[in-house]
């Protein structure tokens, strides 16, 4: 692939490579499941509080990245991830202005960014909950059996929402996995033509925003080492009362921890991508092996009981040499006719005279 990164750079070296943007569209589509994941270990430890959050997981998600990529979009010009990758967000359509990104731009990526994924991870569930499955969803083969249930019609304005209901759902039904090919489809085709350099943006979103992603130039990293600590945007002026005071020190704080998440966001996906790992191995089990307990000590033989010979292969009960071997429940050894006719008769073991049952009598089948 060497030859194909040098015929992409000699083109134009601020383009970013189609290996950089699959690496930065991966690494935004495994922050969801990673944040699932440590919150599904947090929730079972304290279910109470986090229960809830898990439950609409989604909707959280969404807000949280509501919040990153605004954070990111409005100081470095990119997302979260295409500023990890050292890439920004610039317009190509210059209306006035130097290429930077507008209040409407930074908008209009939150929509394709955030609610565009959120939108799509509910429409394929509704779809996935009585289709059956991934391959249903691409391949809408189960549209046709999908089973509606069969209420009564309605008289009135009541029936006709229920009618219209009824219609949008199998439009939902017949048209969503087509909906869903088209948009798998165009995300490739844009790969495609994006590698062979016959377009400037690397998803049709990006086209529809006029907006290409380019790589962070030395120009700009010292701009933005210039500009100081990166701000929320929505600090205000000082202006001595303590109500300001405090709103610039809670947009302060907000801001650092938006930052901390450049480093925390990759270290959960590193975090999940260990988990996972540690426990489809059996690695973990060999760690968590506990060592096999020491053998509990034979009952003691009672002073009342019968005597034990020396020779082992002797049944105590009858002293000859065992036939049929069988064990009493206390671990001691006679022939099966002695120790059944002893429990029936008896109920106790006779060497050690604990209670014993005969169906509790176990034959030996490798006698030594
Ligand atoms: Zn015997």
């Amino acid at each position: 692939m060497e030859f194909m990164s040098d015929m992409l750079s000699g083109a134009d070296a601020g383009k970013p490579s189609l290996f950089e943007i699959v690496a930065q569209h991966k690494m935004s589509e495994l922050l969801e499941p990673a944040l699932r994941h440590v919150t599904s270990v947090y929730a079972q430890r304290y279910p109470r509080y986090l229960v809830r959050v898990l439950n609409w997981h989604e909707e959280v998600y969404a807000a949280l990245m509501l919040l990153v990529e605004r954070h990111y979009l409005h100081n470095y010009g990119g997302s979260f991830t295409e500023h990890f990758y050292g890439t920004k967000r610039v317009r190509t359509r210059k209306i006035g202005g130097d290429g930077t990104l507008t209040r409407g731009d930074v908008w209009r990526s939150l929509v394709f960014l955030v609610g565009l994924p959120l939108a799509k991870a509910r429409l394929d569930q509704r779809y996935e909950r009585s289709s059956g499955g991934e391959a249903a969803r691409l391949l809408g083969g189960a549209f046709a059996q999908h089973n509606e249930p069969d209420e009564p019609a309605q008289a009135g304005w009541r029936g006709q929402v229920q009618a219209a209901w009824h219609t949008a759902a199998r439009a939902f039904w017949r048209y969503y996995p087509h909906a869903n090919c088209a948009y798998h489809l165009a995300t490739a085709l844009y790969y495609v033509a994006y590698m062979f350099d016959r377009t400037d943006y690397n998803s049709p979103w990006l086209h529809l925003l006029g907006l290409q992603v380019r790589r962070l130039s030395a120009a700009d990293y010292r701009a933005m080492d210039a500009r100081g600590p990166a701000s929320s945007g929505l600090t205000a002026p000082a202006n001595g009362t303590v109500l300001r005071a405090i709103r610039n020190m809670v947009a302060r704080l907000l801001t650092g921890g938006l930052d901390v998440l450049r480093v925390a966001l990759p270290l959960s996906i590193f975090f999940y991508r260990f988990l996972e790992w540690w426990y489809r191995s059996d690695f973990h089990k060999r760690v968590q092996q506990t060592p096999i307990p020491p053998a509990p000590m034979p009952p003691k033989p009672h002073p009342d009981g019968v005597d034990v010979p020396a020779d082992r292969t002797l049944c105590p009960l009858c002293k000859a040499p065992r036939t049929n071997p069988a064990m009493a429940p206390t671990g001691y050894v006679f022939c099966y006719p002695c120790i059944h006719r002893r429990l029936v008769d008896v109920g106790t073991c006779p060497v050690t005279l604990v209670k014993a049952d005969p169906a509790a009598i176990r034959k030996l089948y490798a006698d030594s």
